[in-house]
């Protein structure tokens, strides 16, 4: 499988499965599952992704960009895809050429959409995407026009992992406010959705309503929660594994300089490996001489600068590895882990930040 490449990442269908049903029996049976795929299915490929989703049970999808949708429907892909991120002014026509739905979040925007379904975006306090507009103004742009169809109504939370603090009651109070004055009023979308990942496993179950929109979870991680947070409610794992080639082993002196800026100088004569991955491949510099790689079952440190092309590491123990042989930057050999949370805490980021940057260079293959 791996052989001839240099630098790939090994996505598990069948895990990637396993964590939508998990997802679906915690939300339980009147709650659409919507899977979040945007970034290229925060890159473990999204056109391979949806189709695995969809053959798991998912009617419904939802990206970034019209252009993310527009490539789903290219790749054969025919679930209902939802746009979450905006429709810049010339992609308006795509959406149906493409047969997409916007998410709508400026209530201008509405007469423009011609005869589609959209769903609305309440900026219930994110202050990011969203119309802040009233529920009396809401009505009177769902009902002044006659083509576009009000089919959801949706929000997105700031802070639902923290316990601590209120933004999410505050939140969920000024949705279902406007929602309430919806439906007084006689409009009712048929999906009411504001849960991201957090909300789901952290069991926010006012937040579900009738859809639910988890990205990260379905890739295997969440944030843990701040605060009094209730126990993850979720058995998910890890679908993606990062792998790469060692290029050249070779032993080295005590007190050499490794690498640029000559930030490691062997402590000691060693042996290292010079592995094919650098941060053109997404590995993040700031893991320069500090971040580790699974090598001959066990984790070992990186030496030295992360360069673009190539990172060195200490294989002192494993005299055993040659050019050619795999290495595992995310992922499990024998009794030892690396996941992308522990590359994001040495780096000082986040989860989705570490596998949204595996670059496009780095290849896909599924398993
Ligand atoms: C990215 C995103 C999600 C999914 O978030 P996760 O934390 O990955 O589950 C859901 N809704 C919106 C609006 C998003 O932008």
């Amino acid at each position: 499988m791996s052989e001839g490449l240099r630098c790939w990442v090994e996505i598990s269908r069948e895990q990637l499965a396993a964590n939508y049903h998990a997802i679906k029996r915690t939300v339980g049976a009147g709650v659409e599952v919507m899977p979040v795929v945007k970034a290229d299915a925060y890159r473990h490929g999204a056109a391979e992704v949806s189709r695995v989703l969809t053959e798991a049970g998912a009617h419904w999808l939802a990206v970034s960009s019209v252009d993310e949708g527009m490539a789903l429907r290219v790749a054969g892909i025919d679930a209902r895809v939802l746009v979450m991120g905006g429709v810049l002014p010339w992609e308006r026509p795509l959406l149906r050429e493409y047969e997409l739905t916007p998410a709508v979040h400026d209530l201008t925007e509405i007469p423009r959409l011609g005869p589609i379904a959209y769903h609305l975006k309440i900026d219930s306090g994110m202050g990011r995407m969203g119309t802040r507009s009233g529920a009396g103004q809401i009505l009177d742009a769902v009902r002044g026009t006659h083509e576009a169809r009000l089919e959801g109504l949706m929000s997105h939370f700031a802070s639902s992992a923290d316990f601590t603090s209120p933004q999410t009651e505050l939140q969920m109070e000024a949705f279902h406010r406007i929602r309430e004055e919806l439906v007084h009023a006689g409009v009712h979308p048929r999906y009411v959705h504001l849960a991201s990942t957090n909300p789901v496993v952290l069991a926010r179950r006012e937040a579900w309503q009738n859809m639910v929109r988890p990205g990260i979870a379905l890739y295997g991680y969440w944030t843990p929660g701040k605060g009094e947070a209730p126990k993850p409610s979720l058995d998910v794992r890890p679908v993606l594994g990062w792998k790469a080639s060692i290029v050249l082993v070779k032993e080295v002196a005590r007190g050499s300089p490794l690498g640029y800026g000559a930030m490691y100088w062997a402590q000691r004569d060693m042996r290292i490996a010079v592995v094919g991955i650098g941060y053109a491949d997404g590995l993040p510099h700031r893991l320069s001489n500090k971040g580790r790689m699974v090598a001959g079952g066990r984790l070992t440190p990186i030496l030295g600068a992360v360069s673009m092309d190539l990172t060195t590491i200490d294989v002192t123990h494993a005299p055993e590895l040659k050019a050619g042989d795999p290495v595992t930057v995310i992922g499990t050999e024998g009794e030892v882990t690396q996941d992308a949370r522990h590359l994001a805490r040495a780096t000082g980021t986040i989860t989705y930040s570490v596998l949204c940057g595996i670059s496009a260079r780095v290849k896909q293959v599924y398993i």
